[in-house]
C-alpha cells in the first residue's frame, strides 16, 4: 500500500512513523511541505491516494490537506479536522455543538467588551491565542489590572487575524492534565505532570504512564469524532471534585517526549491506522 507523508522536519515522531509503515510493508513517498507547490484545480496530483500530514506548520497542512483532497485524496488528518483542532475557537464550538463538556469559554472582538465580560464572569479566567501551541501565551488571569493589560496586549499587538479574545474558565487541577491518543478509538494515554499550572512536556510537565478508565476513552473519543479527527491527542483536564473537561483537540500527535512513558506503541498505532484507511 502506498503511502504519502507530507512533512516539515524529519523528528522522532516521523521517523519512528517511517521505519513503522515500512515494516507494515507500505511504499512510503516523503515530501517536505517547503517543496510542494500545487496547481489549485481538481487534476489528480503525481502522488497516492493516501495522505499522512506530518507538517508542523498549521497554514501548510491546512492547505495542502484541502488541496489534496480536491485533487482525489484521503488526507489524515483531514482539512476540516485540522482547521478545527487549528484554532480553539473552533475546537470549543465543535464540542459545544456536540454536547461534549469542556470549560464554559467565550470569543469577543475588542478590549473593553473581553474586559466588561471577564469581570462580569469573575476571576480566575484563563486566555490564550486562538491559534497556538506547545502552552505558548496561555495565561491565567487572577484580576482587573491582569485582564485590562493582557486584552490590550490581545488587540494591540500581532494582525487582524489575531484580534480575538479567547476567554475561559480557569480549572485547578490537581497538578496534571491527562492526554489521551485517539486513533479512531481511543489506545491509551498519558497524565503530564507539573509544578507549574500549564502542563505541556513543551514546558517542562514530567509524562506519566496513566490507565484510561473507560469513561475517559469514551469522552476523549466524542472529543475526536466532534472535530472530525481520525488522529487526536485529546486534552483532559479534571476538576478538584473528579469531573472531566476537554481542553483541546491535537491534530498532529507528537509523542517524542512521552512515548518512554507512555509505553503505548504510538508510531505502530498511526501506521496501522494509516495504512487501513480507504482512499
Ligand atoms: P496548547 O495548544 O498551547 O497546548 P492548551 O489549551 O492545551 O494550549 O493549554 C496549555 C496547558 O495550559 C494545558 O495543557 C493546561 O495544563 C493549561 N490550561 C489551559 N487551559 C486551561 C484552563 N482553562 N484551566 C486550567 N488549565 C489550563
Ligand atoms: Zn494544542
Ligand atoms: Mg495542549
Amino acid at each position: 500500500k502506498r503511502i504519502d507523508l507530507i512533512y516539515t522536519r524529519l523528528r522522532t515522531e516521523e521517523r519512528m512513523i517511517l521505519d513503522a509503515l515500512r515494516k507494515r510493508e507500505c511504499e512510503v513517498q516523503l515530501h517536505q511541505d517547503s517543496d510542494l507547490v500545487l496547481s489549485l484545480d481538481a487534476e489528480r496530483w503525481s502522488g497516492g491516494n493516501v495522505v499522512l500530514m506530518r507538517s508542523m506548520s498549521l497554514t501548510r497542512s491546512r492547505y495542502l490537506a484541502a488541496i489534496l483532497e480536491v485533487k482525489g485524496a484521503r488526507v489524515v488528518n483531514s482539512s476540516q479536522a485540522i482547521t478545527t483542532c487549528g484554532d480553539k475557537i473552533l475546537t470549543n464550538l465543535a464540542l459545544a455543538a456536540h454536547g461534549v463538556p469542556m470549560p464554559w469559554s467565550f470569543a469577543g472582538f475588542e478590549e473593553e467588551a473581553c474586559v466588561a465580560e471577564i469581570e462580569r464572569r469573575g476571576y480566575p479566567v484563563v486566555t490564550k491565542p486562538a491559534v497556538g501551541s506547545w502552552g505558548r501565551m496561555v495565561a491565567r488571569i487572577e484580576g482587573r489590572s491582569a485582564a485590562e493589560g493582557l486584552m490590550q496586549m490581545r488587540f494591540e499587538t500581532g494582525g487582524a487575524q489575531d484580534h480575538v479574545g479567547l476567554v475561559q474558565q480557569y480549572i485547578d487541577k490537581p497538578g496534571y492534565d491527562l492526554r489521551v491518543y485517539v486513533m479512531g478509538r481511543a489506545v491509551g494515554g498519558i497524565r503530564r505532570r507539573s509544578e507549574h499550572w500549564v502542563t505541556n512536556t513543551a514546558r517542562g510537565a514530567v509524562p506519566e504512564r496513566y490507565e484510561v478508565p473507560e469513561s475517559h476513552a469514551k469522552l476523549a473519543e466524542r472529543a475526536a469524532a466532534a472535530v472530525g479527527a481520525d488522529i487526536a491527542a485529546v486534552d483532559l483536564l479534571e476538576t478538584r471534585e473528579g469531573e472531566i473537561l476537554v481542553n483541546e483537540v491535537n491534530h498532529c500527535v507528537e509523542f517524542a517526549r512521552s512515548i518512554e512513558f507512555a509505553r503505548i506503541p504510538l508510531p505502530e498505532l498511526i501506521a496501522e491506522y494509516t495504512a487501513g484507511v480507504h482512499p
